[in-house]
């Protein structure tokens, strides 16, 4: 992510301020425009912009609940903002803890939103495009017989609000022994799911596809009953995780967010600076770049700036006794794949090659 700088006094804020500390004005983020933007909260409908002119904002509604930083145009007469409109389903509020559950959960939302902005990808929410419009179901589990499971399901997102809950999230991350799970991974894996139907399914990509991540025909449920009795032990020679080698399109999603990952990753180094004199051992100097989002090929940009730089970030946690943040093995046929994502994006996004926003067959 791009650093962020309020609009009226210059001072470096964050993505998730309402205020910013130097100058005590109010913030909020405006997607169309890819910045923060401080205001004075005079209007009636729409808030007094400070600092350089321009369109009229209203604050997403959810900010009154103390969940939501961004900012509607005026003029679009929508109450919620692009991110919130694609919440369906929100938890009972009546519980304490559910206001903050659902409030951490619209805030790792709004950070999948900003890089699927960047990458040019429609989000259209279900009432703008019931069949391929995207909709998020924030679900509790309120009986043990239930099962709240996260997943996708014809552009609907079913996230367990029991992942917004640090320590059962641990919890659940040691028991399904992965290295790394957290709510922003948990998005960025979903929409995966939701862009493969997007962007590859009935299109000429799919025998690419089928080559590097394998045929998605074979039986899913059979295929996630083998992982979980007795999982691929080759797996890290060809895929991400061990769950990305349970089947095609978990392999797809898995690799997908790691996509977004590195988008992001990259551009938050980037826009701080980061210049690594001692990328490698023997090797020059590092100065990080964002990645080329209408690069033909990113494998270079993988293998010369994400591995260095995602090592450094890993060097730093361990500096700070925390766990690594990327504790992944980024191998040659994950760069291949990434590349093919990277490709499918691009083609996509420049409208090189339609993207699946017509009904199923
Ligand atoms: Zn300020
Ligand atoms: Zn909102
Ligand atoms: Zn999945």
């Amino acid at each position: 992510m791009k650093q962020m700088t309020c609009s009226k006094c210059g001072n470096r804020v964050f993505f998730e301020n309402l205020r910013c500390e130097a100058c005590g004005s109010t913030l909020g983020y405006a997607p169309e425009e890819q910045r923060m933007l401080a205001f004075d909260e005079s209007g009636e409908d729409s808030w007094h912009r400070l600092g350089p002119e321009g369109a009229a904002y209203s604050p997403c509604a959810n900010r009154r609940a103390n969940v939501c930083n961004w900012m509607v145009p005026s003029a679009t007469g929508h109450h919620l903002c692009l991110s919130c409109r694609t919440t369906h389903t929100i938890p009972a509020l009546a519980k304490a803890e559910n206001h903050g559950y659902w409030a951490v959960l619209e805030q790792a939302k709004r950070r999948l939103f900003y890089t699927l902005i960047e990458l040019v990808l429609p989000t259209p929410n279900k009432l703008e495009d019931p069949v391929n419009g995207l909709s998020f179901e924030f679900l509790e589990q309120v009986s043990p017989q239930e099962h709240v499971l996260t997943g996708h399901d014809e552009g609907v997102i079913t996230l367990n609000i029991a992942e917004a809950d640090d320590a059962r999230r641990e919890y659940a991350r040691q028991l399904m022994h992965e290295p790394s799970r957290t709510l922003l991974g948990h998005f960025r894996h979903e929409i995966g799911h939701y862009y493969w139907d997007r962007l590859v399914r009935c299109t000429p990509w799919i025998d690419e596809f089928r080559s590097l991540f394998g045929d998605e025909r074979a039986d899913y449920g059979a295929a996630l009953n083998i992982h979980y009795s007795s999982p691929d032990p080759d797996w890290p020679r060809r895929f991400i995780s061990a769950y990305a080698s349970s089947h095609a399109w978990e392999d797809w999603a898995e690799t997908w967010a790691h996509y977004l990952h590195m988008v992001d990753g990259l551009e938050t180094a980037a826009s701080w600076g980061t210049h690594l004199e001692a990328a490698s051992p023997s090797g020059p100097a590092l100065k990080v770049r964002p990645l080329d989002l209408n690069a033909e090929s990113i494998r270079d940009s993988i293998a010369e700036q994400w591995l260095p730089v995602s090592q450094f970030i890993n060097a730093m946690d361990r500096s700070l006794g925390a766990h690594d943040s990327y504790p992944f093995i980024v191998v040659p046929p994950v760069i291949e794949k990434l590349d093919f994502i990277h490709r499918v994006v691009r083609a996509g996004s420049t409208g090189r090659m339609s993207m699946n926003f017509l009904p199923r067959s």
